[in-house]
């Protein structure tokens, strides 16, 4: 690295941004960086007047930077509310230190902070059900983050509508989302990949808080980099479970395509989002499907909540016949 690429700054790069040929000092990332949240947020009309928006904050880099990026663009607007809302899912060691962190930051920050635990909910913690997962899931083997993810998704929506949020933000990276849009692919998954994008909600269905990613076009390492050079805490450890999810592995197919070839992260949710839209078209007016076992929108007849919480047996592919072709959920995406 030479000197910074802004014209006259004479100080010394403190990141390279290799996609688009740009290094960076540390003043000129930081106004980059908040430039481009800024105008995602304002572009996608993610947060709008009227809106009290649910900070799915765990206290990690991601939504550190969120919570605090927020902060400094909401918190003196009368007009727009902030709550920020942790989800324990019972991860020991993992879990607890982030949890001291989050309470602390929320309190420096004075913004309202719910912590939801998954065991006070559903009497069960990840790590009670981890070492099960195999044997309770039809012996498909399943990893603990299919459990979490679908654990977490319904606990912060439920919070986010206990707190009369009318959006659900995340820290979503640009890494989160080419890695999503590739496990879509991977798993043959249309109907979640159509969720995909900056904004997100289900239309004729009151239960779903929209959801934002105001994030989700910054590269990992640059959110990593604006937390810190910001002097925001996080934490920075690692879920034990991380490495037995289906995630990690595309994480490391991804990660050594942006290295031989800068900019593949950006083209694979740039792309994603140019042709999402046709797919989508296919699905709109669609009857939503609902899960047999509590009612709930789903794209499955059991709902993966239902069959991984509560333990809702899932009709066999016999009894449910072949999977539906084409379109069912009804979505709203911007
Ligand atoms: Fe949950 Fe998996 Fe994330 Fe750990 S890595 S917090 S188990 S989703
Ligand atoms: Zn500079």
């Amino acid at each position: 690295m030479a000197g910074c690429f802004v014209k006259g700054c004479k100080s010394g790069p403190v990141i390279s941004l290799r996609y688009c040929g740009e290094d960076l000092c540390r003043k000129h990332f930081l106004k980059k960086t908040w430039k481009r949240i800024k105008r995602h947020t304002a572009q996608g009309e993610l947060v709008v007047s009227g809106d009290r928006v649910a900070i799915g904050y765990s206290a990690g880099k991601d939504s550190t930077a969120l919570l605090h990026v927020f902060h400094e663009l909401f918190s003196k607007r009368k007009d727009i509310s902030l709550v920020a809302i942790t989800i324990d899912e019972g991860i020991s060691g993992y879990r607890p230190p982030s949890l001291r962190l989050a309470k602390k930051t929320c309190k420096a920050l004075g913004i309202k902070h719910a912590i939801i635990s998954a065991e006070k909910e559903f009497g069960k913690t990840i790590d009670s059900v981890a070492g099960t997962l195999a044997k309770t899931s039809g012996g498909r083997g399943l990893a603990p983050c299919s459990y979490c993810g679908v654990v977490r998704r319904y606990l912060l929506n439920r919070a986010a509508q206990k707190e009369g949020a009318t959006k659900v933000a995340t820290g979503h990276n640009l890494d989160d989302e080419a890695e999503s849009v590739m496990m879509d692919f991977v798993r043959g998954d249309v109907q979640k990949m159509i969720r995909l994008g900056p904004k997100v909600g289900v239309s004729r269905f009151s239960g779903f808080v929209q959801r934002i990613k105001p994030l989700r076009m910054i590269p990992e390492r640059e959110v990593a980099a604006f937390s810190l050079l910001n002097g925001w805490e996080f934490d920075s450890s690692v879920c034990p479970y991380s490495s037995f999810a289906l995630r990690e592995k595309v994480r490391e197919a991804i990660n050594s395509l942006e290295v031989a070839h800068p900019g593949t992260k950006y083209s694979i949710v740039s792309t994603a989002d140019r042709i999402l839209p046709s797919i989508r078209k296919g699905f709109l007016g669609a009857e939503p499907k609902i899960c047999k076992s509590c009612g709930e929108l789903s794209s499955r007849e059991i709902c993966r909540f239902c069959e991984y919480v509560l333990g809702a047996p899932v009709p066999s592919p016999k009894e449910s016949g072949p999977p539906a072709p084409g379109p069912r959920i009804r979505v709203r995406v911007k």
